[in-house]
């Protein structure tokens, strides 16, 4: 795979040095100069195929070229080791629920397929990598489970104290090892900006190596496809025979570049939604065409989603050859309110007894709006990206008191091991230069 980056003002990589540059020196973004189309013979059989066939042929189709296909098989094992479940709602309405992984958040897919990709680039060095990564919630937990105890990689992850949800919390702080998480008094902007100085830092990057594992990396992107294909054959499988509309819950807009990969790569849709909270940027845009970032990002309900300035934009943009009037005809915009939002919820809750977490309640409104607008009736699929118990303060304050799956109530029992730290940039760097010097020892 070749990348060249949306600006246009750096060299073309191959996949393992987009992977560990994470961005490219022009502050574009890493791109595939093609991406294939899978064979006939794969959509015509594709219901018949398992998960991880499916991501098995997607990846091998992308990154073919630089991981032999035995090696592309056992980092798929190994990464994508959970399901993603299409469940009927209501008629013509499914769910599709990416909450199945150890996080419970559909970043599990990305995070560990990014952390399988780079330790089999790594194998073949003695090099030790330090992943930095600062949270605003979801990102951390799944970055920490996906990194977990992965030889030659260590990670530091920064989050804003106080302003991550318990289960959040201990999902970072929890798991030792290879993984530390740094508790900043601050906000997650701070935390953002503390990083960031630090990948510019030329003393600190001339004597370690360091790694992003934030949405704009090109390995969080790849396995996104996956489940959009596996939808499409769960729905194949029970006899699909009306058009699909899918809806994304967005905030960098990850998810929703991955879906349209997997259009470009011959799944058929109708129509995707690109579905926000009040942060509505895109929908505005695809209305408009006018594209303003909102600063800073407003805060709501949905907080996985409180983005004013999309990062995987300049990506969706390049999806459709950079052209408005493309993307205007496969993407439709639609946002909410925390209000719309909460009655969502209960609506969903009361006709059907099926939990969904706010973000999952900002898609399936987008789904119902557009489908209103229709005159014949299609195949509607809204994302699920997390389980509802990471959201358990508005679940309950919506709809009442609800169940927590075991996996996450153990962790509330489990021991907080954080550090704390000030938004004091220089000793912030004294702590990564004396947790990196002892975790290189480890190494040699
Ligand atoms: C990260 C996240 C989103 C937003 O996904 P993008 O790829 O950034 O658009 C939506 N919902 C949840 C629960 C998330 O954690």
């Amino acid at each position: 795979m070749q990348l060249y980056s949306t600006k246009h003002q750096s060299p073309d990589v191959s996949l393992e040095e987009a992977i560990f540059r994470g961005l490219p020196p022009d502050n574009g973004l890493y791109m595939p100069t093609s991406i294939p189309t899978l064979p006939q013979t794969f959509w015509d059989n594709v219901e018949n195929l398992s998960l991880q066939e499916i991501a098995f042929e997607i990846a091998y189709a992308l990154i073919g070229e630089d991981v032999p296909a035995d090696a592309v098989k056992a980092l798929i094992d190994k990464a994508i080791d959970f399901t993603a479940p299409l469940v009927e709602v209501e008629e013509d309405t499914y769910c599709l629920e990416l909450f199945h992984g150890p996080s419970m958040a559909f970043k599990d897919f990305g995070a560990r397929f990014m952390a399988a990709l780079m330790s089999y680039f790594l194998q073949k060095s003695e090099k030790q990598i330090h992943i930095l990564v600062a949270t605003s919630g979801d990102t951390g937990g799944a970055v920490a489970q996906g990194f977990y105890q992965t030889p030659n990689i260590d990670v530091t992850i920064l989050y804003p104290s106080g302003k991550v949800s318990d289960i959040q919390e201990k999902q970072l702080t929890t798991l030792g090892a290879n993984v530390r998480a740094l508790e900043v008094a601050g906000t997650f902007d701070d935390c953002q900006a503390l990083v960031k100085q630090a990948f510019l830092d030329k003393e600190l990057s001339g004597q370690f190596s360091l790694a992003s594992a934030n949405s704009i990396n090109i390995a969080r992107l790849i396995p996104q496809a996956f489940y959009y294909v596996n939808a499409y054959a769960q729905l194949k499988k029970k006899g699909l025979a009306k058009e699909l509309v899918i809806s994304v819950p967005s905030g960098n807009f990850g998810n929703l570049s991955a879906g349209i990969i997997a259009w470009r790569m011959g799944m058929p849709v109708k129509q995707f939604i690109a579905a926000t909270n009040v942060n509505k940027v895109v929908p505005e845009y695809l209305k408009s065409g006018i594209y303003e970032p909102i600063s800073p990002s407003l805060s709501t309900i949905s907080n996985a989603m409180d983005v004013g300035n999309p990062s995987n934009f300049p990506r969706m943009q390049a999806l459709f050859g950079n052209d408005l009037a493309q993307m205007q005809k496969m993407l439709t915009g639609y946002f909410y309110s925390d209000t719309e939002t909460r009655s969502a919820m209960r609506l969903v809750y009361e006709r059907t007894g099926y939990v969904i977490c706010p973000h999952t309640a900002v898609a399936y409104l987008g789904l119902k709006d557009y489908t209103k607008t229709l005159e014949e009736s299609v195949t509607g699929v809204f994302l699920s990206t997390a389980h509802y118990a990471k959201f358990l303060d508005v679940v309950e304050e919506v709809i009442g008191e609800q169940p927590i799956p075991e996996r996450l109530s153990a962790l509330l029992d489990k021991e907080k091991q954080a550090t704390q730290i000030s938004t004091d940039y220089e000793a912030f760097k004294q702590n990564l230069i004396e947790a990196f010097s002892s975790s290189n020892a480890d190494v040699e």
